[in-house]
């Protein structure tokens, strides 16, 4: 995304090191996300999108889509393997060779919509992976959770009215990209959160919306955006969760996908800014995938 961008390589070295350091990388397989392909980002994005992202790629520097999302030459294959990780993490615990998958990726996906790139997004990467278990997998319910700390416009945009995805979130409102209140469809639980909420208004929020709805949605596979910026060390927004926050939701949900999904979980890396923070929070969610 160019130089002082928060979106940056660093994150993944964050996640990585953190993994490494509290012993929880020896219990994970590791797997090469490959790039999805023209087929698996057609069922989300439009054909005219995907042309126009291709045509985007500049021979050198930066190509700006919006002031915040920027593409250089290797941006198309990063996002092109973002999607196929998760792509390959459906397949991985849809033939049983793992019961979760967390896909360590960037760019971020979930602001991407239909036909359009935004907020450090190109490719909805987790919409890929969902339309993917629909298409192949005949997954006939699934859902997504999204506890970035901004609302996934582009999950929403790709799946609203579609009632074999459930999408369940949490966001700070009003904050970027000031949407998701008004008039969900029926497949959506939005809970907006004011600045300052910390971990005591989330647990509200999964307990009282989230849960009742996932029950009722039975899910036969789960997904999460898993983004870490409602930490309360993230730069880029204002709720406090901590990562024991995020460790005790990744509980509630491996519980759910228990009872409907034979435990299969498929988590992507959304946002999260503060490198400390990220690393922490994203070992924290991963532990609680590995040992379910
Ligand atoms: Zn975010």
């Amino acid at each position: 995304m160019g130089p002082y961008h928060p979106e940056c390589p660093e994150r993944l070295t964050a996640v990585s090191d953190r993994m490494i350091a509290s012993g929880i990388d020896a219990l994970l397989a590791h797997y090469t996300a490959p790039a999805a392909t023209r087929e698996q980002l057609g069922r989300v994005h439009a054909a005219s999108y995907i042309d126009a992202i291709d045509a985007a790629v500049p021979e050198s520097g930066l190509h700006f889509i919006d002031p915040d999302t920027a593409m250089n030459p290797h941006s198309l294959t990063a996002a092109r393997h973002a999607a196929g990780a998760v792509v390959l993490g459906v397949d991985l615990v849809m033939r049983g060779e793992c019961t979760t998958a967390f896909c360590a990726v960037r760019p971020p996906g979930h602001h991407a919509e239909q036909r359009r790139a935004m907020g450090f997004c190109l490719f909805n990467s987790i919409a890929v992976g969902a339309a993917h278990a629909l298409a192949a997998h005949d997954i006939e319910r699934g859902a997504i959770v999204d506890f970035d700390v901004h609302h996934g416009n582009g999950t929403e945009d790709i799946f609203s009215d579609d009632p074999r995805v459930l999408m369940v979130s949490t966001f700070q409102h009003p904050l970027y990209p000031y949407c998701g209140t008004e008039a969900p469809a029926s497949n959506m639980v939005n809970v907006p959160l004011a600045e300052g909420s910390g971990g005591e208004a989330f647990r509200a929020a999964v307990t009282q919306r989230w849960l009742p709805a996932l029950e009722a949605q039975r899910p036969l596979l789960i997904f999460i955006s898993a983004g870490f910026d409602a930490h309360r060390e993230d730069p880029l927004a204002g709720l406090k969760f901590t990562e024991a926050d995020f460790a005790w939701v990744t509980r509630q949900l491996v519980e759910v996908a228990s009872r409907h999904a034979e435990g299969r979980i498929v988590s992507a890396l959304e946002g999260g800014y503060a490198l400390s923070a990220l690393g922490r929070s994203a070992a924290e969610h991963v532990r609680e995938l590995a040992v379910g």
